[in-house]
This record gives C-alpha cells, sequence and structure tokens, in this order.
C-alpha cells in the first residue's frame, strides 16, 4: 500500500482526552477516531490490526473444533424473558421497539439467542457436544465508558457456547477452551494471567479471567508467589493469621465519641490502627437483617457475604432497618448486643485485641472489646476483599497484588440458560436430559489496547509480527525520477515475495518519515536513501532493535524473512 493514496492521519501531540498510553498511542498512530464516548472508529490501519486479531481467533477456535456462526444483533425481548434476564440486566442494555412494538435488545452478550438456536439444531446425544462460537458486535451501555476501546459502549467480541451431555464433558470442553485461549493470547503477543473469577450473575461454578498485567487495568489480582493462587479480587480468597499481639486484656469501657462515625474519624479519634476497630454494618439478605463484621483496615466483599450468608439477594439495610435493629443512628452498629440478630465475622475479627466498636447508642463507642470475652464468634467466613499482603487460602504465603485487564473469560455456565429456556436431547437410552453449557468470551478491540499497552516504547507502538498491521514499512528517500523508479522496484519486488508492505512514498523529510514509522511501529523498516544510490546498500531495521543491517538488494528478501521470523 502506498501512503500517499492511504488515509494515515498520524499525530504529534497527545489527544487531550485520552488518559491511557494505548488510548494516546492509538489516536496518535491513526489507528483509531473518536466517534462519540464510548465509540470510536477503526480506520484503514487500525481495522488491519484489528482484522489480525480477529484471524487467530478465529484460526485458532476453528482448530478448536468450534463452529462459527453469524448471529443476529437484535436479540428478541422473548428470548431475554425466558432466561429472566430481560429484567436482570438493567440499564446497561441497549432496548429497542420497531414500528411494531415488538422490544428488542442490541445484543450486550449471545447466550440467549445461542442457547435458542441450539434448543432446535440438537436433539439427541449424537448432536453432542457442540461448541458454537461467532465474531460479531456486542452493546452495553456502560456507565462510564473510558480508556479509549478498552471499555467502550459497542465492541467486537468472540463469544463462544459449548454444549455437552454431562460434566465430564463441559470439563472437557472447558479445558479445551482454555488452552486455545493461552495460545490465541501468546500468538498475540500478550503475556497473560489466568485467574480465578466469581461467576456472579451468570451463574455457574468455574469461572477464569484472562489478565494482561497493566497499571491501567480496572481489575486487581491477587497472585500468590509460592504455589501459584491466581485470583481476581472479588473471588480471592485469604487465610486467617493465627497471632495474636501480646497485649494485656483491658475492660470493656464506653467512650463518648459525639458524632465520630467513619473508620477514618474513629482513626483520627482514637489515635488507632484502622485494624484495631470492628467495622460492623447492617445489610438485608433475603430480607433480613444480618451484620457483617470486619477490621476497619478491610472493605467488605458482598460477594462473598451473600454466599456466606446463602442468600440469593443483598443490600445494605436503609436506615430505619439499622436503628431497628441496633437501636442507634448509622455509625455506631457493633457486634456487642443483647438483641437477636444474625451476625457474620470475617476472619480478621477473631485476633484483634482490644478492639473498638460502636456501642448500639447514639454517640457511643466501646473500646477494650475483646472477642469470645465480649462476643461469641458463631458464624465466621471470609466475607471481605483479600489484600496484598493477606496469606495465600492455599498455602498461607503472603500474597502479591497486580492490576489488570481483562481480556478473556471462560465459564461453565452450567445448567442456568439449558434448564430456564428447556433445551433437552434424548439419551442413549432413550431419556430426556438437558445439556451442560460452558461460555467463553474474548474482546476483541480490548485486546488490541492491551497488545498497544504491552508493546510500545518513547516513539510509539511496537507491534509484534503477528497483529502488525503490515509487516514492511518501506521508506524512500530519494526524489529524483530514478530514485522513485528503483524504490517503486524495490516496492514491487517485496509485494511479489508476498510481504505486506507499507509504502512511503510521500514527498516529506526523512524525520517526518521515520517519526511516523517509528508511532506506527511496523516489525520491519526499509530504507531506501543516499546509501542505496552511493553504493546500492539498503538499511533495514527492526522496529524493536537499535541496529541498523546495511545490505545489497540482492540479499534484502532473506534478511527480511530472518527478521520477521523472530519479530
Ligand atoms: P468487565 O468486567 O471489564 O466489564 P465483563 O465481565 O463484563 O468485563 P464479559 O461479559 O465476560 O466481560 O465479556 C467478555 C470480554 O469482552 C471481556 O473479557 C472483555 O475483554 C470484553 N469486554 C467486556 N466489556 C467490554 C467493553 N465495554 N468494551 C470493550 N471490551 C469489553
Ligand atoms: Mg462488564
Amino acid at each position: 500500500m502506498r501512503l500517499s493514496q492511504y488515509i494515515l492521519p498520524t499525530l504529534k501531540e497527545d489527544p487531550s482526552d485520552a488518559v491511557v498510553l494505548s488510548h494516546r498511542l492509538m489516536i496518535r498512530a491513526g489507528l483509531i477516531r473518536k466517534e462519540s464516548a464510548g465509540m470510536y472508529i477503526y480506520l484503514p490501519l487500525g481495522w488491519r490490526a484489528l482484522r489480525k486479531i480477529i484471524g487467530i481467533v478465529r484460526g485458532e477456535m476453528d482448530k478448536a473444533g468450534a463452529l462459527e456462526f453469524l448471529m443476529p444483533e437484535l436479540t428478541s425481548s422473548d428470548l431475554w424473558r425466558e432466561s429472566g434476564r430481560w429484567d436482570a440486566m438493567g440499564p446497561e442494555m441497549f432496548r429497542i421497539r420497531d414500528r411494531n412494538g415488538i422490544e428488542y435488545a442490541l445484543a450486550p452478550t449471545h447466550e440467549e439467542a445461542f442457547t435458542g438456536v441450539m434448543r432446535n439444531l440438537i436433539s439427541s446425544y449424537r448432536d453432542l457436544p457442540k461448541n458454537v462460537y461467532q465474531i460479531n458486535t456486542k452493546f452495553r451501555d456502560e456507565i462510564r465508558p473510558r480508556f479509549g476501546v478498552i471499555r467502550s459502549k459497542e465492541f467486537i467480541m468472540k463469544d463462544a457456547y459449548s454444549f455437552d451431555m454431562d460434566e465430564k464433558g463441559l470439563e472437557y470442553s472447558y479445558q479445551v477452551m482454555r488452552k486455545t485461549y493461552r495460545r490465541i493470547f501468546e500468538r498475540c503477543g500478550l503475556d497473560t494471567i489466568p485467574v480465578e473469577a466469581d461467576t456472579g450473575a451468570m451463574g455457574g461454578r468455574d469461572s477464569e479471567e484472562f489478565m494482561v498485567a497493566s497499571e491501567v487495568g480496572e481489575e486487581v489480582l491477587l497472585l500468590c508467589g509460592s504455589c501459584g493462587y491466581r485470583a481476581n479480587r472479588e473471588k480471592a480468597g485469604y487465610k486467617r493469621k493465627d497471632t495474636k499481639s501480646g497485649e494485656k486484656l483491658k475492660g470493656l469501657a464506653e467512650v463518648v465519641t459525639p458524632d465520630v462515625k467513619t473508620i477514618d474519624d474513629l482513626v483520627k479519634f482514637f489515635k488507632c490502627a484502622a485494624e484495631r476497630l470492628l467495622k460492623s454494618i447492617i445489610y438485608v439478605a433475603d430480607g433480613r437483617p444480618v451484620m457483617a463484621v470486619v477490621t476497619g483496615d478491610r472493605g467488605i466483599n458482598e460477594q462473598k457475604l451473600a454466599r456466606a450468608a446463602g442468600a440469593s439477594s443483598l443490600e445494605l439495610a436503609p436506615e430505619t432497618v439499622v436503628e431497628e435493629v441496633t437501636g442507634a443512628p448509622v455509625g455506631f452498629a457493633g457486634p456487642v448486643t443483647k438483641k437477636d440478630i444474625r451476625i457474620l465475622y470475617d476472619l480478621s475479627v477473631k485476633n484483634v485485641v482490644n478492639g473498638i466498636t460502636g456501642a448500639n447508642k447514639k454517640d457511643l463507642h466501646f473500646e477494650g472489646v475483646n472477642p469470645g470475652r465480649d462476643f461469641s464468634i458463631k458464624e465466621e467466613a471470609d466475607i471481605s476483599f483479600a489484600e496484598e499482603g493477606d496469606a495465600c487460602p492455599q498455602c498461607g504465603s503472603a500474597m502479591s497484588s497486580k492490576k489488570g485487564i481483562e481480556v478473556g473469560h471462560i465459564f461453565k455456565l452450567e445448567y442456568k440458560y439449558t434448564r430456564s429456556m428447556n433445551v433437552t436431547v434424548l439419551s442413549e437410552e432413550g431419556v430426556a436430559v438437558t445439556p451442560i453449557m460452558g461460555t467463553y468470551g474474548i474482546g476483541i478491540n480490548r485486546t488490541m489496547a492491551a497488545i498497544v499497552e504491552q508493546h510500545n516504547d518513547e516513539k510509539g507502538i511496537v507491534w509484534p509480527r503477528s497483529v502488525a498491521p503490515f509487516e514492511v514499512h518501506l521508506v524512500r528517500l530519494g526524489k529524483g525520477e530514478m530514485e522513485i523508479r528503483d524504490t517503486d522496484a524495490i516496492y514491487d519486488m517485496l509485494l511479489k515475495e508476498g510481504f505486506e508492505v507499507l509504502y512511503d512514498d510521500r514527498t516529506a523529510s526523512p524525520g517526518y518519515k521515520f517519526a511516523d514509522a517509528d508511532l506506527i511501529g511496523l516489525p520491519i523498516r526499509v530504507t531506501i536513501g543516499k546509501h542505496y544510490f552511493r553504493n546500492g546498500e539498503v538499511e533495514v531495521k527492526q522496529r524493536k532493535e537499535t541496529q541498523v543491517h546495511k545490505i545489497e538488494k540482492d540479499g534484502l528478501i532473506d534478511l527480511i524473512t530472518a527478521l520477521l521470523s523472530v519479530s
């Protein structure tokens, strides 16, 4: 492709509204343009890179035996009502009506749509297992679209759904996808960390997310260097440290604390560490009040709490309920109480010595609170977020933490959709059996941004060859008629060899051309400049190396081939 005929609006300056590096570089390198908040246009160069990623994903999915579909983006509300998600999806789902008033969703995901079509395509054990997928647009009305294409309202996802006869079959399908994902990301040049994830609203059990470690990641990962335990913050467990400080136990005493309510207020007031505080929060779980107690330095993980409480719905209690169950306004609750309320204690509570907590009276706290003496721990569970330094739930070693971008997600849906949508097939014995499902997603655009986050330097993007929009950036420096003719001939030669070449045949200064080449980051730069016209030497440089190879035209193809194989 000749640059003189291309559309490549590179920018010298960073766009003012781009806060993360990949977003800045993708705009500056002329890959994408913002259409409006959370919506992006892929310009020709960006679309080429995206298509490379799609090609890798498609190739690996096909190799894994998955079958590609193309599903409508409009999904009928009937399907969503069958699964119960028409209401559950909430405002993240775009909903529209046709001229006859029939309601649709612009698909945020396709579990219902695929379950709906597979219901009619499979009827016996002979039709299973099947893994069906598509590479298609998803629409999500994200509360906060941000970071460019990392979180947008419209994006391309590869989504796959496996259907098996039994759990053993699902386990096999899941493992095949797990391996396929590793291979896909590896081929894209991405280092990913698979972590255990919560199954959340989707239902189901095993779930893993593929994370790309990055400072701009919105996810927090907890990692154990000793045993290899890896989980995201929603899911990560931790072990109780079974050591107590040797402090002498004080007596329980009331302290007047006018208007001192928050953890920050209390830390200042008592001049103590937050871990001495017993934060006590009232929730309503399946309609009944529950008090959750954790140390003040920890956050309550509501998913863990709901699970520990065995509740399918959980929310913070309104003020009136707090007053009713504690007898005090919000901010003064605590576990030292005679009231009959269910209390769930986090693992962090048991070894607190001389703690501080609300006295269930307005403007009063207790100090010298000691578990076992002042209240007994009847229900203990891990209900807080694991933090860096916490003991690994498997081996007890201290865990580290990292931020990550989630690029892919695999999980076992089990029977959530096949049951609610009445899918059955006949077994070998002629009995109706409900198939079991798995679901597997990869965000294509987010993967592209993650690649740019991982592969860049101060001059611009450094594409891995597998996903680079072109392989070779041919730069012509000469302007004379003969120089143009000779460089054109080299361009033709490279094309004939099958290389993907972007040919900078524009009339511009060498500095300008090199800056653009570095910014867009194609793996190999071939320069036809004064050396060529003086002594027949072509200059070849890998984007990721500083070394410049000088070689005669005859050796050019071999050198490019060799350098590309390590790019
Ligand atoms: P997140 O927690 O980041 O919102 P999710 O859990 O909602 O992601 P899934 O429903 O599992 O995501 O979707 C599969 C993949 O689609 C994700 O791993 C991610 O790569 C991609 N993805 C999800 N939401 C977006 C978005 N708004 N913009 C771009 N890619 C997205
Ligand atoms: Mg989401």
